[in-house]
């Protein structure tokens, strides 16, 4: 069944109920991260956990709860839920009696945690579309402002597609909840880690298992023109691992025979299920 835990209780998510107050209700005031598990283990904890500490300080977030805490809330969860393989969704938000846009210096934090079941991650290829990046300039932090991104995933639900590229100032930033990364000539291309994409735990993990395969991985700003023409197109995320493209904007990609795409894909599987033979 679905768990959770809200400010110290566990029970079934349907049963938890937040406080008006949580300004996360009129300010969108908290930051998120998403992992996923099995075996009574956190794929990648010790980065999530890094990420989702960094993220509360940066906006002053104050909890209680250290990383040891928080790893053993999330495990206990995982295990309340009893999914073999779980996902499980973190958020930190702020607490205040009155709205008021400049919160109280002592407000403290609420934590919640879910866990659902891992569904089985996408095999096939994915269709893209792409859409203006509308967002703030905050993007690196995993906060809960995430307007922009419901709308493009909308959009992209509208025309049959599983993804929205954003696209800012001609630059190919990211997706609506995804990484992005392009094979050019046996090499991976991807946006550097600025203020404008969210440094994904999945693209860090492809990066590792880019070096250990000595595949040229880089950090480089490309528009348009150089994502359609491609060799390969790949979004990576917590939840979807890593997925090539086979259209975008209705386009469907040329196959110039490399597969890259599907070394590293089958790299992250082997990682996530404790078989990888890769030496990090
Ligand atoms: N970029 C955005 C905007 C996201 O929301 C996400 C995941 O939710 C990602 C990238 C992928 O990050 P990760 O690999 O840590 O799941």
């Amino acid at each position: 069944m679905d768990s959770a835990y809200y400010n110290g209780h566990y029970a079934e998510t349907d049963k938890i109920r937040i406080p008006l107050s949580d300004r996360a209700v009129y300010f969108g005031d908290g930051i998120y991260d998403a992992a996923i598990g099995r075996a009574g283990e956190i794929y990648l904890e010790e980065e999530h956990l890094n990420r989702f500490f960094e993220n509360a300080e940066r906006l002053n977030l104050k909890t209680d709860v250290d990383r040891a805490a928080l790893s053993n809330i999330l495990k206990t969860v995982a295990e309340n839920s009893g999914y073999a393989r779980y996902f499980l969704y973190f958020q930190l938000t702020r607490n205040a009696h009155t709205r008021t846009h400049a919160y109280p210096s002592d407000a403290r934090s609420n934590l919640l945690v879910t866990a659902t079941e891992l569904k089985s991650a996408t095999r096939g290829g994915v269709k893209l579309i792409t859409v203006p990046d509308l967002r703030h300039h905050l993007c690196n932090v995993k906060t809960l402002n995430l307007i922009p991104s419901v709308m493009a995933s909308r959009r992209a639900a509208e025309c049959g597609c599983d993804e929205a590229i954003f696209i800012r100032d001609g630059i190919v930033t990211e997706c609506a909840h995804s990484n992005l990364l392009i094979v050019k000539e046996g090499a991976i291309y991807t946006h550097p880690t600025d203020n404008l994409i969210l440094p994904g735990i999945t693209r860090a993990r492809i990066e590792k298992i880019c070096k250990c395969l000595t595949i040229p991985f880089y950090e480089k700003r490309f528009g348009v023109e150089e994502l359609y023409s491609a060799d390969e197109v790949i979004i990576s995320s917590t939840s979807k691992f890593s997925v090539k493209a086979t259209h975008i904007d209705g386009i469907k990609l040329a196959e110039n025979g490399t597969y890259i795409s599907s070394r590293l894909r089958n790299e992250l599987l082997l990682d996530f299920n404790g078989k990888s033979m890769l030496k990090f």
